[in-house]
This record gives C-alpha cells, sequence and structure tokens, in this order.
C-alpha cells in the first residue's frame, strides 16, 4: 500500500452495512471527486455520517481495492481534500477508530469459499452486463451474515428487480439502497 502505512488487524465489530466503492471513495479522500475541491461537501458529510464510530459501517475487500486502483490511476481526479491525510493514512485512521470494517467474503470460513462462489454466480445470472468487481462487491454484502444492506449509487444494481428478487430469496430482509 502507498506511503507504507500498516493496516491494523480487523476490530471485532458487525459489518451492518457496506458501503461500495462509489461511498468509499470520499470517505478516503474527504471530498467528492465529481465535485471541484471546497464545493458542496453534502455527499461526504453524508458518508462520515454513515461511517460514525461503531455503526457498522464495511467495504469489501473489493471495493477497498477498486477505489485504490481509481486513486492510484488518476491521481488528479482523485485527489485528496485540502489538509487530508493520505488515502492510505485515512484507511488506516479509519480502521482504528472503528468507522469502517473491510470485509473479506462475509467472513465465510471452512467452506464459505464455496458459498461465496454459489452466491456470486447466482448475482451475475440476476445481473448480466454488470462488471465483475460490483458483482463481487454485491456478492460481499448479501455473504455477510450481519449485513442489512449495500449502499450504492449505481442504477444498474438499485433498479434491477432480478437482482431484488435473487437477493430477497437469499436473505428477504435484505436491500441495495441508494440513501442512508
Ligand atoms: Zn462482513
Amino acid at each position: 500500500m502507498a506511503g507504507g502505512a500498516r493496516i491494523p488487524p480487523n476490530p471485532p465489530q458487525h459489518c451492518r452495512y457496506h458501503l461500495d466503492t462509489s461511498y468509499l471513495i470520499p470517505l478516503l479522500l474527504g471530498r467528492n471527486p465529481s465535485e471541484p475541491i471546497g464545493a458542496g461537501g453534502e455527499a461526504v458529510a453524508q458518508v462520515d455520517e454513515l461511517a460514525r464510530a461503531g455503526r457498522g459501517a464495511a467495504a469489501s475487500m473489493i471495493a477497498v481495492g477498486e477505489a485504490f486502483q481509481e486513486i492510484v490511476t488518476q491521481p488528479t481526479v482523485f485527489d485528496s481534500a485540502p489538509g487530508y491525510p493520505a488515502p492510505s493514512q485515512k484507511l488506516v485512521e479509519l480502521l482504528r477508530e472503528r468507522r469502517l470494517t473491510v470485509c473479506w467474503a462475509g467472513h465465510a470460513g471452512g467452506y464459505g469459499g464455496q458459498r461465496f462462489l454459489e452466491l456470486a454466480d447466482g448475482v451475475r445470472s440476476a445481473a448480466p452486463g454488470v462488471g465483475l468487481a460490483d458483482i463481487l462487491i454485491v456478492t460481499c454484502a448479501l455473504a455477510c451474515r450481519t449485513t442489512e444492506r449495500l449502499y450504492t449509487r449505481d442504477r444498474r444494481l438499485i433498479q434491477n428487480s432480478e437482482l431484488r428478487t435473487y437477493c430477497r430469496r437469499r436473505r428477504p430482509a435484505w436491500e441495495i439502497v441508494e440513501a442512508p
């Protein structure tokens, strides 16, 4: 990871909801990359609120990887807010302050890997045309037994009735939503 920041061990906190890459990036940068530096900040305040300590915000390992890939490949677009720590340092802070948990395959142990792949296959069939990273982000949030919802701004996921039906069949109370 850039800057040599050391990732602290995952805090013993339940993932109650997952943030997708579009929510994770403002948390890492202190700004919304679609707005000029210094503008608005409503989206950032919204994400900050989501990730308040102890509320159970989580991001899948896939979302973390995708966020850093975007930040690293387009440094001028994904620049941190003035006075904000570097994204890798900010991630460490969020984990240390228990404002974020990194969720890997819903913490599936034992035969969980098989379950994760079966779920991923179902999600992929229900959402043709959606990219692999998004499929895995949805699957991780669905596989995590303590997670109630996935926050995303992606309309292809939110408005996909086939995907919603598939997820409800697996987890009746689980949902994909845009706003908190
Ligand atoms: Zn989890």
